[in-house]
């Protein structure tokens, strides 16, 4: 569960918040004489998120100058543990010289902050919720913990925080008792059904030379290394000037609906003809279905270079893949029965990167960083700015980012995110989702 963090100076109401998002009085409850808790924390709900609240209340009454700067410090290591902070100021006495220090930590942080203009009950205190913008916090949502105004819009902006309950998603969640779903798709010829029946240990499918042969998309349950994998095999992609028009749209939808069975989808190319029109396409398929990918260079007996081939291999991949860069590629021979386990092992890894999740206090520190690199551009004179990012799924990971103006954002700025966060978190051989949201 995530935690979400009170900030602000005294007396602009981080206790009656606290209170009001725990739904019991358990902030005022500690009167015991000569206790200073520091920070109090609590189990917080809101509609149905869940969150764990901390207050940095604790060290309020603390008037003496030298306990000031214990309370910074404080507040200071509060933030360090927040994934979202709450900054609060008093919407009726605008902003004091003593918001800034606060404002001034939490801006640094780099930690995605919701700000709330607290005493607004009633539409009371606006004039302090508009100066609240120069802070440089974002939109202040007008509130009243007291009163328990704004609980929807800060339900609304906690919310990005929270892993959308995906149902399709929470089933299938990583659980290595069930068998990984695995597709081999290829053209035709490239070798799948002489793979699969390597794999398998049986004959089971029936190769040949001829292109074409295997008819129809077929699952079959094997295990590797104790772990249980169900392999689709599918007719393949047909050569569109060989085969008519109908034929060639049912073996597209055959290799569709083994990418959507799928998990890990396997492209295998014959490496001694690779890249071929029609094995880009089959690789953007797997991008666009969101599906992890391993390249297998099929065939890889018949190449007498082979490191040369394989390093000329990876730069094209890289040259001509770029939305799926870093995946996977693994040469194996299905005939030979060589590379099978480097492959399976690339399968399973690409697997894992599939199910990252990464926490928005880590995903908040490098989009700073990344900003602080390259800040997105100005576009005909309108300031775009990028305020934080969350992971709302996995398999494949999808990431929103808050901001202002992002429907201006350059495609080529999304890019270079896309292209950090595989490198910072090491995502190789799985689809990136990015969604701009406009407006927190
Ligand atoms: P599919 O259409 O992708 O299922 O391809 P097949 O498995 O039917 O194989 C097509 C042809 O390529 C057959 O003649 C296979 O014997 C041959 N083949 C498959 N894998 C290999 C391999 O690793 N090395 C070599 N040399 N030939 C292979």
């Amino acid at each position: 569960t995530p935690t979400v963090t009170i900030v602000g100076r005294p007396n602009v109401g981080k206790s009656t918040l606290f209170n009001r998002l725990v739904g019991k009085k358990l902030a005022l409850v500690d009167d015991r004489p000569g206790v200073t808790r520091d920070r109090r924390e609590g189990n917080a709900r809101l509609g149905d998120l869940e969150f764990r609240i901390v207050d940095t209340a604790g060290l309020e009454e603390a008037t003496e100058e030298s306990l000031l700067g214990r309370m910074r410090a404080q507040t200071e290591a509060a933030i360090e543990d927040a994934d979202v902070i709450l900054f609060v100021i008093d919407a009726r006495v605008g902003i004091l010289p003593a918001d800034r220090p606060f404002a001034e930590m939490v801006r640094r942080s780099g930690k995605p902050v919701i700000l709330i203009a607290n005493k607004a009950e009633g539409g009371a205190g606006l004039s302090g919720a508009y100066e609240a913008f120069s802070l440089g916090l974002g939109d202040p949502i007008p509130f009243s913990a007291e009163h328990g105004e704004g609980l929807a819009d800060l339900f609304e902006a906690l919310m990005p925080f929270f892993p959308e309950p995906d149902e399709e998603n929470e089933e299938d969640e990583d659980d290595p008792s069930k068998p990984l779903q695995v597709a081999i798709v290829g053209r035709p010829n490239a070798g799948k059904s002489t793979l699969i029946n390597r794999m398998v240990g049986e004959e089971r499918l029936l190769t040949g030379p001829e292109a074409g042969i295997t008819r129809d998309s077929i699952s079959l349950d094997w295990s590797w290394r104790g772990r249980p994998v169900k392999l689709f095999d599918t007719a393949g992609l047909r050569k569109r000037a060989r085969v008519e028009d109908k034929l060639e749209k049912l073996s597209v939808a055959d290799a569709l609906r083994a990418v959507q069975f799928a998990e890990v989808v396997i492209v295998l190319l014959d490496a001694t003809i690779p890249f071929e029109k029609q094995d880009l396409s089959i690789v953007d398929l797997v991008e666009q279905e969101g599906r992890a990918l391993v390249i297998g260079l099929n065939k890889w007996d018949l190449v007498a270079d082979q490191q040369g081939l394989l390093k000329d291999l990876k730069e094209k991949a890289t040259r001509l893949l770029p939305q799926v860069r870093g995946a996977p590629v693994v040469p194996v021979s299905g005939l030979a029965g060589n590379g099978i386990d480097p492959l399976m092992k690339a399968v399973f890894e690409v697997y894992k990167t599939w199910n990252t999740r990464i926490s928005t206090a880590r995903l908040n520190q490098w989009l700073g960083e990344a900003i602080e690199a390259n800040p997105p551009p100005a576009v005909s004179g309108r300031r775009i700015k990028i305020r934080y990012m969350t992971q709302v799924k996995a398999r494949p990971p999808h990431f929103a980012i808050f901001g202002n103006q992002l429907d201006a954002l350059p495609k080529s700025y999304t890019r270079y995110l896309v292209n950090g966060l595989r490198e910072a978190f090491s995502l190789p051989g799985t689809p990136i989702r990015v969604s701009l949201r406009t407006g927190q």
